[in-house]
């Protein structure tokens, strides 16, 4: 027999036992954007390889060996997005958005990075993110942290720390890493092979390496926080600020220079040790020079993305905590006639009651087996429709979830039923 065909490595799959979790997280985020005027923006999961060569920068991870890049029947070169801000710029820049214009978008959706599969770590993975372009104060970037800290809130997630750290403008960058160069020469013996590979493309970079062997060298390295002009200080001085006043608790962390090369001034993480090794759940930062460098009139911009799944586990943990909506009622249906009926009176329950989540059982069967599946659905109530209860106008209901007895009330009452006890 020919083998099964399974999911590609790194892929899952979201099943119906778990999607309740993501609803509950995609409902309680969103409401969180909505409460800051942020509105969402969808583009396609298929971009021209270009785009993120030229926004996340050549000489990355992502664009080096992570991208999922193939050539499609015309001969383009395309790539399955590896995350979003790229998109979002594209898009912006192509209807028009951004320039002399305040925008805040927000995004979500699968994104793809061939990376090695590890717990926190898929090659599909999900983010939600935003991104606030034409504002260059601290004021947006407290913000959009001020924001990240009401999801943690709303989701009821306790123990994520936030870490901020300044990268400075381009310039300032620039005579940063002539000295970062000349410290890293000095102890070549101790760099690893990425970050020999890295040290004259992209040397800030070997700051954000995982390699344990390069924590001590990385430790010592001068740090940019010393070499930042007054704008940049007083801009970073101004975001702590906003975030005492706030009573944000942070951790400044000058090593945190983030993946990706496209940003300036602030950069924040989010961080649990919940998780293990994986344990950033969202990540961001100022990136004002992209717009211009993707060929738009230049504009200011901020921005972070979620790791879908590594929230998840956090939620998965305490799932019992969160009350997740099963089912209100199943409805049980004995003989032909019951059945016929039963269509039409969850009909018309689903018409007086459209919250409702009611499921009517299909296919037949004795009652034990019946009420074996109401019992498996989740559902709070099972009702009970028989020929006895059809030719008195009743119904049966049996609160399945709580040690009670089946009541019985006309068919007629029902919905007040329900309108008082859900
Ligand atoms: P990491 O340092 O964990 O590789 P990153 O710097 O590559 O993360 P970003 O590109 O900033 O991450 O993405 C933002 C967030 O998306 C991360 O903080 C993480 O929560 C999530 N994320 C990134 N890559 C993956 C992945 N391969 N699988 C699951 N989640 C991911
Ligand atoms: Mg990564």
């Amino acid at each position: 027999m020919a083998k099964n065909i399974q999911a590609i490595r790194g892929m899952h799959d979201v099943l119906p036992e778990q999607s309740p979790l993501w609803h509950f997280l995609e409902d309680r985020v969103r409401q969180v954007l909505d409460s800051y005027g942020y509105r969402e923006m969808r583009t396609p999961i298929l971009e021209m390889t270009d785009l993120f060569k030229r926004s996340i920068g050549e000489v990355t991870d992502i664009v080096e060996k992570e991208m999922y890049t193939f050539e499609d029947r015309n001969g383009d070169s395309l790539t399955l997005r590896p995350e979003g801000t790229a998109s979002c710029v594209r898009a912006g820049i192509e209807h028009g958005l951004l320039y002399n214009q305040v925008q805040r978008i927000w995004y979500r959706g699968p994104m793809f990075r061939h990376e090695r599969p590890q717990k926190g770590r898929y090659r599909q993975f999900h983010q939600i993110g935003a991104e606030a372009y034409g504002l260059s104060g601290p004021d947006i970037d407290l913000e959009i942290i001020l924001l990240t800290r009401r999801f943690w809130q709303q989701l009821g997630l306790d123990g994520v720390e936030l870490q901020i750290n300044t990268l400075g403008t381009s310039e300032e960058r620039k005579a940063y890493r002539g000295v970062l160069v000349e410290y890293l020469n000095g102890h070549k013996e101790q760099l690893d092979e990425d970050s020999l590979r890295r040290l004259d493309g992209n040397p800030l970079r070997i700051l954000d390496s995982k390699n344990p062997d390069m924590k001590q060298i990385i430790a010592d390295a001068p740090s940019l926080m010393d070499h930042l002009g007054e704008e940049s200080q007083a801009h970073f001085e101004s975001v702590c600020k906003g975030l005492d006043d706030t009573g944000v608790a942070y951790v400044i962390n000058p090593r945190l220079v983030r993946g990706l090369d496209y940003y300036a001034r602030t950069v924040f993480e989010w961080v649990t040790d919940r998780l293990g090794a994986q344990g950033t759940v969202c990540a961001g930062g100022r990136y004002d020079g992209l717009v211009e460098q993707l060929g738009g009139k230049p504009s200011p911009a901020i921005g972070f993305a979620m790791g879908v799944e590594r929230l998840i586990a956090l939620l998965e943990e305490d799932r019992e905590r969160l009350e997740l909506k099963q089912p209100d009622a199943y409805l049980v249906l004995m003989g032909d006639e019951a059945q016929r009926q039963g269509m039409l009176l969850a009909e018309k329950l689903r018409d007086q009651m459209p919250w409702l989540q009611l499921i009517t059982h299909c296919g037949g069967g004795s009652f034990k087996s019946q009420f074996k599946k109401a019992d498996r659905s989740g559902a709070r109530y099972a009702l009970v429709l028989g020929e006895d209860e059809l030719s008195r106008g009743i119904i049966g209901i049996k609160p399945l979830r709580e040690d009670a007895e089946q009541q019985q009330r006309p068919i007629d009452q029902l919905a007040d039923f329900f309108n008082r006890e859900l």
